[in-house]
C-alpha cells in the first residue's frame, strides 16, 4: 500500500469499465482470458515456480507457523532451497485435521494465515460435516482470483452475459452461496439466488418464482431433485419453472467414470477447474494452483491417469495453502487439448469418506447412485435413498430406496430391480428395503446418503 498524503485526500473516480467487475469482451471470443489459458506451457511452468517461492518466502518472513514447520520438516529454509514444482514432494501434505488443530490450538485463527484476518472482506466456514467447521477468509484479491477462474469456466460452458441463471447454494455462514452469486455478478450474469430447499414451502417459493423469471440456465445441483419434487406436489408443470432439459455440465461422464475436477473446496479453491466439454477433465488453472494426483506415502505424484489424492498449492494469492490434501480422489490428464487450452485436465473421483466397502469391493457413493438412477420406478419424482455404512464384511449391503407406487407388487418388483442392477453394476448383495414417500429426510443441500446403523 502506498502512503498517503495528507493533502490530497483520495476521491473516487468516474465509474467505467473495469470499475466493479472485469474488462468487458467480445461475446465471440472463445476464452475468457485466451493470455493465460492459451500460455505457452513451458511459460507457465516458469510461472508456477516463480509464485510457488514467492509463498515459500512468504511463509518464511510472515512467518506462517504451520506451513513454516512443514518446509522446515522438508529441510527448506529458504525459497533458494526450492527450485520450483519439481521440489514439491518433499513438503508433507497438510490435512482438513491439521487446520482444525491448528484453529483449536490457537483460536479463532489458527498459525496457517498469510494475513491479518482484518485485511480479509468475507469470511465463511466448512460445513462441518466432519467436525468443527474452519474458518476461511478471503482479502478482494482472493475473491478476485476466484471470480475470474469461475468467469473461465463459465465461458467455456457458453455463458455470457445478459444471460439469467440461478442457484440455491446455502448462505450466512456457510460461504459457499455467495462466493457462487458474487462470481456470476461479476461475470455478468443475472442471478437468482433462491433458498435451499430444506423445508417444501421454501422450495415452493423457488419454483414459483422461476415461473415468474425463468432462468435461461435451468437450475442443476445437489437439490435438483427437491425441486421436482416439489414441482410435482403444487402440479406445477417443469417447463413452466425452466426445469426441462436438465443435463449435468459438459464433459460428465467421459473418461474412466471420472467427473471432472471443478472444485477444490471452498477453504482451498472454489473454482479450480471447468469442465472442457471435448476431453475428458476439467481444464485446471495451473497458473494459480499447483494440482497434484499425490501418492500420500511417498509424497509423489502417482502417473498420469492414476488416482492420487488431491492435492492442491494456492499461488499469487494473499492467503494460500501449501500442499492440501483434500482426502478426495483425482486423476491429471497431460496429452495435449485439441480444444485450444494448454493447461493439464484433472479427473474427481469422490471423497474417500464416500468410499463403501463390501464383500471384498469397494465402491463410490456416487457408483451406486448412478445403478439406482437408471431404475425408473425409484428415479421418479426424485431418487431418495440411503445405504448404512457397511463395515468391509460380508453381509449384504443394506439399502433404502423410496417408491412413490403404492401397489404392493410394484414396490416388491422396484426393490428386486435394485439389488439385481447392483449385483450386476457394481458386483455387490444388496439387502434393498422399500420405503413410501417422504421416509427420508429432506435437505436442501447435501443429503446425507449414508447413515450409521
Ligand atoms: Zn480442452
Amino acid at each position: 500500500m502506498t502512503a498517503m498524503s495528507a493533502s490530497t485526500p483520495v476521491s473516487t473516480p468516474p465509474y467505467g469499465p473495469g470499475v466493479f467487475g472485469p474488462t468487458p469482451r467480445d461475446p465471440t471470443q472463445q476464452l475468457w482470458d485466451p493470455a493465460k489459458q492459451a500460455m505457452d506451457p513451458e511459460e507457465r511452468r516458469l510461472l508456477q515456480d516463480r509464485r510457488l517461492r514467492d509463498l515459500v518466502a512468504r511463509i518464511r518472513e510472515r512467518p506462517v507457523p504451520l506451513f513454516a514447520d512443514k518446509l522446515a520438516k522438508a529441510g527448506i529454509q529458504s525459497a533458494d532451497d526450492l527450485t520450483g514444482i519439481d521440489d514439491l514432494w518433499r513438503v508433507p501434505l497438510t490435512v482438513k485435521q491439521d487446520l482444525r488443530d491448528s484453529e483449536a490450538e490457537q483460536p479463532p485463527w489458527g498459525t496457517y494465515r498469510f494475513t491479518d484476518p482484518r485485511e480479509a472482506v468475507r469470511l465463511g466456514t466448512s460445513t462441518g460435516t466432519t467436525g468443527q467447521p474452519t474458518i476461511t477468509v478471503w482479502t478482494r484479491k482472493d475473491l478476485w482470483v476466484e471470480y475470474e477462474s469461475g468467469a473461465r469456466n463459465w465461458w467455456r460452458m457458453g455463458y455470457r452475459p445478459g444471460m439469467i441463471v440461478t442457484h440455491a447454494h446455502p448462505a450466512y455462514l456457510y460461504g459457499g452461496g455467495v462466493m457462487l452469486q458474487g462470481t456470476y455478478e461479476y461475470l455478468g450474469l443475472l442471478s437468482i439466488w433462491v433458498p435451499p430447499p430444506d423445508t417444501d414451502e421454501l422450495a415452493e417459493q423457488a419454483v414459483r418464482f422461476w415461473t415468474r423469471v425463468t432462468p435461461d440456465i435451468p437450475f442443476m445441483g445437489f437439490a435438483t431433485g427437491r425441486f421436482l419434487e416439489v414441482a410435482g406436489k403444487l402440479g406445477i408443470p417443469l417447463e413452466d419453472a425452466g426445469l426441462t432439459g436438465l443435463k449435468p455440465p459438459p464433459g460428465f461422464g467421459l473418461g474412466r467414470g471420472g467427473m471432472p475436477l471443478m472444485t477444490a473446496g471452498a477453504e482451498c479453491y472454489a473454482y479450480v477447474g471447468g469442465p472442457c466439454g471435448q476431453s475428458p477433465g476439467a481444464h485446471i488453472h495451473e497458473d494459480w494452483a499447483v494440482v497434484q494426483a499425490v501418492d500420500p506415502a511417498t509424497g509423489r505424484e502417482v502417473a498420469d491417469g492414476e488416482w492420487g489424492n488431491l492435492t492442491v498449492t494456492t499461488l499469487d494469492r494473499d492467503n494460500g495453502l501449501l500442499r492440501y490434501d483434500l482426502e478426495e480422489a483425482c486423476a491429471i490428464l497431460r496429452e495435449p487439448c485439441p480444444c485450444g487450452e494448454t493447461s493439464m485436465r484433472g479427473l474427481w473421483g469422490g471423497r474417500f469418506k464416500d468410499l463403501l466397502s463390501c464383500q471384498g469391493t469397494r465402491f463410490q457413493l456416487n457408483e451406486l447412485e448412478a445403478v439406482l438412477r437408471e431404475i425408473d420406478a425409484v428415479r421418479k419424482p426424485s431418487l431418495e435413498y440411503q445405504v448404512v455404512r457397511p463395515d468391509g464384511d460380508d453381509r449384504p449391503l443394506r439399502v433404502r430406496v423410496e417408491v412413490a407406487s403404492l401397489d404392493p407388487r410394484e414396490r416388491e418388483r422396484a426393490g428386486e430391480r435394485c439389488a439385481a442392477a447392483l449385483a450386476e453394476a457394481l458386483g455387490i448383495r444388496a439387502e434393498v428395503e422399500v420405503l413410501d414417500r417422504d421416509a427420508i429426510p429432506r435437505a436442501g443441500y447435501k443429503a446425507t446418503r449414508v447413515v450409521d446403523d
